[in-house]
């Protein structure tokens, strides 16, 4: 499923208070292009009937340097509940995060001006 435009605001506002400088940790470019779908990092079993692994569902954000893929947590953003459906709008507007994306000195989360990220979506 193709992102949302507030499902790519939530990861947008998530980034700018987490890591207002985001960089690839490889190249130290500043440029991430962010996937417009959420995958799954599925955990490993050695038993093709294993129905009982788990999953992680991510964003990824692609260095537009040197393609290096970073995976976010889609829990931790907010775009996924811990029950593993999808978040809503409602959601948020009802103030139910389930992952509080508070910073000290910004208890309101908005997103701060003059972003400092310079991401691609
Ligand atoms: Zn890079």
């Amino acid at each position: 499923m193709i992102l949302k435009d507030y499902q790519k605001n939530k990861i947008m506002q998530f980034l700018s208070n987490k890591i207002p400088k985001v960089k690839c940790p490889v190249c130290s470019n500043t440029k991430l292009s962010l996937s417009e779908e959420v995958f799954t990092c599925v955990g490993f079993s050695n038993s093709l009937a294993d129905r009982d692994i788990g999953e992680l569902p991510v964003i990824a954000a692609t260095c537009t340097h040197c393609a290096y893929v970073l995976f976010l947590s889609a829990i931790m953003i907010g775009i996924i509940k811990t029950d593993g459906t999808w978040a809503t709008e409602d959601d948020e507007a009802e103030g139910s995060q389930q992952v509080s994306n508070d910073v000290p000195g910004n208890p309101d989360g908005n997103v701060p001006d003059g972003r400092a990220l310079d991401t691609i979506v």
